[in-house]
């Protein structure tokens, strides 16, 4: 049996540890030694649990998507956190990082953001508790994510551009290291997905795994068994796949697919699909799998989707996927618009461009009928009205 579990340093098999500057040592090493600790303290816990209710507006439902499920032939299951606070998945790790961040008596805090939905999360739990909020985000996606800079600014964070490389989520990120070294005293960094050094991928994924805690109960109550067939999640860094997979992780009986976005197609020099086109090497302070040049220069990814458009996966995913636990489909832009045109008129739910790769990616599997799946609706569309605007408005729409 394949054993997911983290071990002490930091890794999943070859994948993870912590490849850290000197300067940031400290700051990493007083999360390391105390983030599995508070997470467990019943205090913390309760805190947790109940913003996650009043606030969050958790459980999320599990919902059976009746006309997708006729028309793909099988029994779907949507796990909706695009009804969560803010939109997505990433305010359950916002929530649950504030709460640390307040127990280490940090006052300032800064993120990185693509897409920004964890920009708008982290802006969000910091008005909560009334701490200083910096986000750094790539220009290109200042301007292709303009509702959710504006949702920022109106909670008070200060969203501050980045101007180098694609102008993308990785130079957002690299941004946000530079900070966190200049500031390593009062500053905590929220990173966003289950990427960065140690103890960042095990944490996140922790705080996501709500969404499978919740899962297995909600298919106990609908079917009288706790698991799926087979859950189907997109990836950038893979948080929301993380708390999805989490409580199935070493459940065989659980297919674990693991969506990517494929831009303009894997071939085409204009892509996000790190697993196919990724080789071993260390992004933003883990070893993974990420798209890299023979001498180690990092590619520029693409992808509609701002959320995938990141040039590594955590290290779970890569020894997910490196090991053939889960199955990695690649989608493109065109498909991934196809499918968020075709959720929302089967179900009435637009769903984030992100999410909407997770949706294509049913046209590629193979399943039976009474094959019960479960897809991780990570966030809602209302971010991407202007790409599906430009959509509805072109040729490529399918007849
Ligand atoms: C950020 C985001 C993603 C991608 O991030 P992961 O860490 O891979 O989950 C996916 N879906 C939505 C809606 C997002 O906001």
């Amino acid at each position: 049996m394949i054993t997911t579990q983290i071990d002490e340093r930091g890794y999943y098999g070859r994948f993870g540890g912590a490849y850290i500057p000197e300067m940031l040592h400290a700051n990493v090493e007083e999360l390391r030694g105390n983030y599995v600790q508070m997470m467990g303290d019943p205090e913390f816990r309760r805190e947790f649990d109940l913003l996650l209710k009043d606030y969050v507006g958790r459980p999320s439902p599990l919902y059976y998507a009746d006309r997708l499920s006729k028309h793909y032939g099988a029994r779907i299951y949507l796990k909706r956190e695009d009804l969560n606070h803010t939109g997505a998945h990433k305010i359950n790790n916002t929530i649950g990082q504030i709460l640390l961040a307040e127990r280490l008596g940090k006052k300032r805090i800064i993120a990185e953001t693509g897409a920004g939905q964890h920009g708008v999360a982290t802006a969000t739990v910091c008005a909560l508790k009334g701490l200083q909020c910096i986000v750094y985000m790539g220009e290109v996606d200042i301007e292709r994510q303009a509702p959710n800079v504006a949702r920022m600014r109106m909670l008070g964070a200060e969203v501050r551009p980045a101007r180098s490389g694609s102008r993308t989520l990785k130079d957002a990120t690299n941004e946000a290291i530079r900070d966190w070294i200049n500031n390593p005293e009062d500053t905590h960094y929220i990173i966003g997905s289950v990427v960065g050094p140690h103890p960042y991928p095990d944490m996140v994924a922790r705080f996501q795994s709500i969404i499978s805690e919740e899962t297995k109960w909600q298919l106990q109550e609908k079917l009288g068994r706790d698991y799926p067939d087979a859950i189907v999640a997109c990836v950038g860094g893979g948080s929301n796949a993380a708390g999805a997979y989490y409580h199935y992780l070493n459940d065989e009986r659980v297919r674990l697919i693991a969506v990517e976005a494929a831009g303009l197609g894997v071939d085409s020099g204009e892509s996000a699909a790190t697993s196919q086109l990724g080789s071993e090497g260390i992004i933003h302070g883990s070893r993974t799998l990420l798209m890299q040049t023979a001498d180690g220069q990092i590619v520029e990814p693409y992808s509609i989707s701002a959320g995938l458009d990141y040039p590594g996966i955590g290290p779970l995913h890569a020894f997910l996927i490196d090991s053939a636990r889960a199955e990695a489909i690649s989608v493109t832009d065109d498909d991934a618009l196809a499918a968020a045109l075709f959720v929302a008129r089967q179900e009435g739910i637009i769903p984030a461009l992100e999410t909407a790769h997770a949706f294509a990616a049913l046209d590629q599997m193979k399943y039976g009928p009474e094959d019960v799946i479960v897809v991780c609706l990570s966030g809602r569309g209302d971010k991407d009205l202007a790409a599906f605007s430009a959509y509805l408005d072109s040729d490529a729409l399918p007849q």
